[in-house]
């Protein structure tokens, strides 16, 4: 397979930057995670990030407009060139048009659309109990993967803090945007052909396995 598109979609929680934190290491194409440039700009202060926080905060969806221009300029951008992986856009139908409008422009085309799956129950625990240190993003979770010292980063020492938007009510919202806005992509990318579906409960190195398999039996048919 000469250029690898790839874009995970799925609730929140359900795994999708650990699995694209997996696809980097195996294929070394750049990762364009929306929610990261988006806490990256608020907590640098960009115009990006005062005008996307208060969305953010209430576990809204950032106008589309706004995310369109980043995402468009990274596909577009000379480190991309041999693809990318979009972890959390596009998150409406307007930004996968943007995206396959983008993609068209150059000449190229998605690869396939990754479908990390898991019930709302699941999500709710998993995100409810995440926390994350202050200083680097390293995450943890309070059941699943508790720090050696409570409060505090194995890696680096600094204070570990709940995201604004992964208190329960928040996430609960953040799950009904979802079911409103986001799984319509799951029939837009199924009639192209494009989707391809994981479950999201198995442990993460399984769900790892499956999409390799998948890519694989693309690049096969790619091939043939
Ligand atoms: P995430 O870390 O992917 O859960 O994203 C955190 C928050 O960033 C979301 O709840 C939205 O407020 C915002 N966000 C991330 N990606 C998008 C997107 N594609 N469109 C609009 N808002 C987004």
């Amino acid at each position: 397979m000469s250029e690898l598109n790839l874009i995970l979609l799925g609730p929140p929680g359900a795994g999708k930057g650990t699995q694209a934190e997996r696809l980097r290491a195996d294929f070394d194409v750049p990762y364009y995670a929306m929610g990261d440039i988006l806490r990256a700009a608020v907590k640098e202060g960009t115009e990006l990030g005062r005008e996307a926080k208060e969305y953010m905060d209430r576990g809204d969806l950032v106008p589309d407009d706004l995310v369109c221009r980043v995402i468009v300029d990274r596909v577009d951008s000379a480190e991309a060139r041999d693809g990318f992986v979009l972890d959390g856009f596009p998150r409406t139908v307007a930004q996968a048009d943007a995206l396959a409008g983008a993609v068209a422009s150059l000449g190229r085309r998605l690869t396939a659309a990754l479908s990390i799956e898991a019930p709302d129950e699941d999500v709710i625990r998993r995100l409810s109990g995440r926390r994350m240190c202050d200083k680097n993003g390293h995450v943890y979770h309070v059941e699943f993967d508790p720090p050696k010292n409570e409060g505090f980063c194995d890696q680096d020492g600094s204070v570990l803090v709940q995201r604004e938007d992964d208190r329960e009510e928040t996430v609960r919202h953040r799950l009904e945007v979802f079911h409103d806005q986001t799984k319509p992509l799951i029939d837009y990318y199924a009639r192209q052909g494009l989707l391809r579906r994981f479950d999201g409960t198995r442990a993460p190195e399984e769900v790892h396995g499956h999409i390799r398999a998948t890519l694989a039996t693309l690049r096969l048919e790619e091939e043939l």
